[in-house]
């Protein structure tokens, strides 16, 4: 899962046109936690939930341990958290390397649940990438999972149809934000969330080198941002002489509202 800036806050660039993190709150990407609460429930639906462990992972600066501690405040079992100076600025290529690197190093793992994408880049290819490095299936954009032992179902909402895909553990999945709210975490959760488990690692720890990550090696680059128009005010139809409903009917008609 991710750890974002604040997409309510005021956000700027950098002089190298990447994000300024530093001048904005962080915080768990909403659309990860489609994605923890999708992995709760599967783990509270399974037949021995106390074998089945929920770990978060994210990659991201030190900051960033916020986001695993929200996760465990959720009910996840234990974190990681890969954080490095050298990994600022990476693309979602070298971002998939490094959390690949750390899912090997996890081990044993049967599912890894993404969100559908991040509520920063919000490109929805680490997923993808991370299925591709790690040699295993994917599944994305998911809105309803069922699992039966090693045996993944899930439903993907299309334009104009559902597809129903099946797989097999171990596999990627993303999630939508359609599979059911986030719970929050309880005070019970927050308390129980200090005493849990949460490791950190460093790129060496992964064995990846640092001259595979970070902006010099990025395959992307932003080349220009400009800052969205602030919005105009709105039209105000007013209903004095009974033709206000008319007027708002041309104005609807007028956008192709109707
Ligand atoms: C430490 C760090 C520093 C970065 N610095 C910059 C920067 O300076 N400027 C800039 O513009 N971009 C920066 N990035 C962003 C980076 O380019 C994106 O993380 C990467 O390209 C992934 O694209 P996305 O966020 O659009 O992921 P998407 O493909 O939209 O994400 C889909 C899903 O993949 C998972 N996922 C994605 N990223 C992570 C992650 N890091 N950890 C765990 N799960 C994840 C989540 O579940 C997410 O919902 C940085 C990233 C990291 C990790």
């Amino acid at each position: 899962m991710k750890y974002v800036p604040d997409a309510t806050a005021d956000r700027q660039f950098e002089q190298d046109k990447t994000v300024d993190r530093d001048g904005v709150d962080g915080l768990l990407s909403e659309l990860d936690e489609y994605a923890v609460e999708q992995a709760l429930q599967l783990k509270e639906k399974a037949e021995s939930p106390e074998d089945v462990k929920v770990i978060a992972l994210t990659v991201a600066p030190e900051a960033g341990v916020d986001a695993v501690r929200k996760a465990l405040q959720m009910g996840a079992d234990s974190g990681v958290h890969v954080a490095d100076e050298a990994i600022a600025g990476s693309d979602a290529i070298a971002t998939s390397l490094v959390l690949a690197k750390a899912i090997e190093k996890i081990g044993d793992v049967d599912l890894v649940m993404c969100g559908m994408a991040s509520t920063d880049g919000s490109m929805s290819v680490v997923p993808a990438m991370l299925a591709e490095r790690l040699d295993l299936p994917q599944v994305t954009l998911a809105s309803v999972i069922e699992t039966q032992g090693d045996q993944v179902r899930v439903k993907r909402d299309g334009d104009v149809a559902t597809e129903v895909i099946g797989a097999t553990m171990p596999l990627v999945m993303s999630v939508t934000d359609q599979t059911g709210e986030a719970r929050y975490p309880s005070f019970k959760g927050i308390m129980a969330a200090k005493k849990k488990p949460l490791e950190t690692y460093t790129l060496s720890d992964l064995g990846v080198d640092a001259g595979d990550v970070g902006l010099s090696v990025a395959w992307t680059e932003v080349q220009d941002t400009t800052a969205r128009p602030p919005r105009s005010a709105g039209e105000i139809v007013t209903d004095e002489d009974g033709s206000g409903a008319s007027a708002l009917v041309d104005f609807l008609a007028s956008k192709k509202f109707i």
